[in-house]
């Protein structure tokens, strides 16, 4: 069976690294056909719209994507298409599991977590409104008429939404992974002592979730604590499961505890569709010179491989990685130890080694 794969270049370092997994993909002999779509500037530049609907649909026929990162400017000009793409998907679950390749130069060994982030609720609904705007004065009018604690009038208001249905969801599928993968811990994530309706009903979803699977253990974090624990052992946690916010922060912490971005893949998963990408971002400073680092999307491919059913395919890319990384030759100038960038391999010279040892 051929695998339609919609393709998503992004910008940056992403065009490089996409087409470093595009080709080890293909060398696992699994057969592929890719659907070349964009999204993000290069679309604004070819198509005049961020996120087009041809490429939307192009992952709904498809119920597949490998996406590179895509620049977002900060605090001004277009919201993330990113998170617009998991919205119009619905791709709730971000998968990110963290761990140690030996090799990869990093403060912690032995690290072995999965953070499973809420992908579509929390602060990240695009619900804001800006400072000294009729509709932020409005609602805070609204809000003060309300509240005992008073908002001052001239600040800027976001809104965070967590429903019990989100909230069971994303649970719900930490546990389903944790079943699947022989994970024998899932910690609840979140702040429920000071957000006692928003966190404290993620929790309470969570705990209710809990009793459903016996066979896997249970308990929960405040995020802040969740933060040092990790840092202090993290050997004893397994699977964390948590709203977006603290999942796009605590999955940033797990990255470096395994080394840095470069290594960290992960998964947008919906009912219908998924999307694999790695949690970097389009890193501009290095795009377009044949240095990016392509493991982590690389091992986003593999997560693509394990979603459609090609485990064999899945685990001998992740050896490959592996024996590349362990080996020290073929590997981009971040993986080295002396970080000598005249010494180190391109993405495609990585990429090369990584086939090679497939
Ligand atoms: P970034 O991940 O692009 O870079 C952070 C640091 O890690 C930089 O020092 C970068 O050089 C390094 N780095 C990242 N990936 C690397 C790789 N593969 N090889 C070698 N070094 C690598 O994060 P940022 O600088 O905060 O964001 C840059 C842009 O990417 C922003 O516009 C941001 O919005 C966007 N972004 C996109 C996504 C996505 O597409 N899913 C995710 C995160 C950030």
């Amino acid at each position: 069976m051929t695998y339609t794969v919609t393709l998503i270049p992004g910008d940056g370092i992403g065009p490089e690294v996409t087409e470093a997994a595009r080709r080890v993909l293909e060398a696992t002999g699994v057969p592929f056909q890719w659907d070349l779509r964009q999204a993000g500037v290069v679309a604004l530049e070819s198509e005049g719209e961020l996120l087009p609907a041809a490429t939307l649909d192009s992952i709904r026929t498809n119920r597949i994507g490998l996406k590179g990162p895509m620049t977002t400017p900060i605090g001004k000009g277009f919201r993330s298409v990113n998170v617009a793409l998991r919205h119009e998907l619905g791709l709730y679950a971000n998968l990110r599991p963290g761990r140690t390749i030996q090799g990869v130069q990093s403060v912690f060994d032995h690290v072995d977590l999965v953070v499973v982030r809420e992908n579509i609720e929390d602060s990240y609904i695009g619900v804001e409104f800006d400072t000294g705007t009729e509709d932020a004065r409005h609602l805070i009018g609204e809000i003060n008429a309300r509240s005992a604690k008073k908002i001052p009038m001239d600040a800027s208001i976001g809104l965070k939404q967590i429903t019990d249905e989100g909230s069971r969801r994303i649970v719900k599928f930490a546990f389903e992974y944790a079943r699947q993968n022989g994970r024998k811990l899932v910690t609840a994530v979140h702040k429920a002592n000071i957000m006692k309706f928003t966190d404290g009903l993620f929790l309470r979803v969570a705990q209710e979730v809990a009793e459903e699977y016996p066979d896997i253990q249970f308990n929960d974090r405040i995020i802040d604590n969740m933060c040092m624990q990790l840092m202090q052992k993290p050997s004893q946690y397994d699977v964390l499961v948590m709203p977006n916010l603290y999942g796009d922060i605590v999955s940033d912490l797990v990255s470096g505890m395994i080394g840095g971005l470069g290594v960290a893949p992960g998964g947008n998963i919906g009912p219908d569709s998924a999307v694999f990408e790695p949690i970097h971002g389009s890193a501009p400073s290095h795009a377009g010179k044949n240095e990016a680092n392509p493991t982590a999307m690389i091992l986003s491919g593999a997560l693509l491989l394990r979603h459609i059913g090609e485990q064999a395919a899945a685990e001998r890319v992740e050896a490959a990685v592996a024996r590349v990384i362990g080996d020290g030759q073929q590997v981009t100038y971040d993986l080295r130890q002396d970080r000598d960038a005249s010494k180190a391999a391109g993405t495609t010279g990585m990429a090369d080694a990584v086939i090679a040892a497939l």
